[in-house]
């Protein structure tokens, strides 16, 4: 693609980066096939190729964003499965990033939607705000179907208490120790992203994550100072709080990997997992990047690490059959395709994959709260596909997605799911009754050193 952005705009670093992607497209139009917006709403600038075309007019002509543009740009799931499909390699993730903070710097939105957003800024990645906010929810959760109107507000807000949970689990006994001692001889040592929402939301995924890793004997540290990976604000376009957020987190493993030594930083949330993979490029020009760079190498999903270390079952087969549910941000944005199912098939588990595996659930971080109306047609069609496979549970590694596809089959971390089948205690998701011949599921427990 042709581009005429002058020499002063090119002395910007982002807008350098952005021309490079835009000269790479060369307008095909496969994308737009496997575009989950297009799918759904058959308009070109509501598909890949039409939005880098809006985004190159807006950057090349530096000016300030037009609520047409934002319309298109804010439908955009960030899911990436652009970016699979394109034959030209157009890193479509580094160039709507810098459309969106084009946007939130030049474009003033409706104060509903400024306030909104700025709240979902201020909570969602502090885990104690958001403990809190999750209470008050619940409370209202009840009268979210009273909220009458059919403004973008009013489905916003419906969006929101619909998806706060009807109960809101006690924080985890391994929230505040630092150090888990591996069981055994020490095979390595890795530190764990414990994040923001997931570990309110179901603080069970770390612990299952902490307790395999260590039988493993694999020492897992969650490095004093890190928190929230930057991703929320990231997408929203907030690109200070992200960078600070982000920075914090590389400064914390930095000490880390100059301590005691890291052999990965494990993210078990993947949406996360491909923001902390990015760090080495969002730092690229600031005195962070040699240390950026080196967290983004070793950053990897929690299926990876246990590929790696070679993850070995110790249930009999369980005999249940699960639907592998690939989050966008580990197919497309990590590129991590075989190894969870292939886990999952060795600790036992029949596995299918639903049609349509490639679009999008709907979650995307906060889309299903910005964008209530599409997340949700693609949340009925996910879950339809998946109806039709006739299984037990749904296995993803984002707790995203497992949020926006609860409510009807079970749905469960895959990283919970392989701490059972080696010795952990069965999902609580799985309910009550043992589905496994199995007098042994007491909660094991890792050594843990504070
Ligand atoms: S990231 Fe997803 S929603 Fe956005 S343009 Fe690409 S395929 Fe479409
Ligand atoms: S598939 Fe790639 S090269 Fe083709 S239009 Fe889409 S982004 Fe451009």
């Amino acid at each position: 693609m042709k581009t005429n952005f002058t020499d002063a705009q090119l002395a910007d670093s982002d807008t350098r980066e952005s021309n490079t992607i835009l000269r790479t497209c060369v307008h095909c139009g496969f994308c737009t096939a496997t575009c989950p917006t297009f799918v759904l709403l058959g308009d070109e600038l509501d598909s890949p190729r039409g939005r880098i075309y809006l985004i190159k007019e807006m950057l090349e002509q530096n000016a300030p964003a037009t609520a047409d543009v934002v319309k298109h740009v804010d439908r955009c799931l960030s899911c990436l499965s652009c970016m699979t499909t394109c034959p030209s390699g157009v890193n479509y993730m580094h160039l709507v990033d810098h459309a969106r903070r084009h946007i939130e710097e030049t474009y003033t939105r409706p104060w509903p939607e400024r306030v909104l957003r700025r709240v979902l800024s201020f909570v969602l990645p502090y885990p104690r705000r958001f403990r809190v906010a999750l209470f008050g929810a619940r409370l209202a959760r009840p009268f979210a179907r009273l909220i009458p109107g059919a403004s973008m507000l009013a489905a916003r807000m419906r969006a929101m208490l619909s998806l706060a949970p009807a109960r809101v689990p006690p924080a985890s006994p391994l929230a505040g120790a630092r150090v888990h001692v591996a069981e055994g001889a020490r095979r390595g040592r890795v530190a764990l992203l414990a994040g923001c929402a997931q570990q309110v939301l179901a603080p069970s995924i770390n612990e299952a994550t902490i307790r395999l890793l260590t039988r493993m004997g694999i020492e897992v540290v969650v490095a004093e100072s890190a928190g929230c990976c930057g991703a929320l604000d990231h997408h929203m376009g907030h690109h200070d709080p992200a960078m600070r957020l982000a920075g914090a987190n590389i400064e914390a493993w930095s000490r880390e990997i100059a301590g005691a030594g890291l052999d990965a930083i494990v993210v078990n949330t993947s949406g996360c997992g491909t923001t902390v993979k990015d760090y080495g490029f969002m730092f690229r020009e600031t005195p962070l990047a040699a240390k950026a760079a080196e967290v983004s190498a070793l950053a990897a999903d929690i299926t990876e690490v246990l590929v790696r270390f070679g993850y070995a079952p110790t249930r009999e087969v369980p005999g249940l059959t699960l639907a592998y549910h690939a989050a966008c941000s580990l197919q497309h944005g990590q590129k991590v395709t075989a190894e969870p199912k292939t886990l999952l098939r060795r600790a036992g588990f029949t596995v299918k994959e639903p049609v349509e595996g490639h679009l999008c659930c709907g979650s995307a971080g906060t889309y299903n709260l910005m964008q209530p109306v599409i997340a949700g047609q693609l949340k009925a069609r996910k879950l339809e596909n998946i109806a039709r496979l006739r299984v037990d549970a749904i296995a993803a590694g984002n707790i995203g997605c497992l949020t926006q596809l609860a409510g009807g089959v079970p749905t469960i971390h895959t990283v919970e799911l392989l701490d059972w089948m080696a010795g952990g205690p069965k999902p609580a998701g799985l309910g009550g009754a043992p589905l496994v011949p199995d007098a042994s599921d007491a909660a094991q427990s890792s050594a843990t050193r504070v």
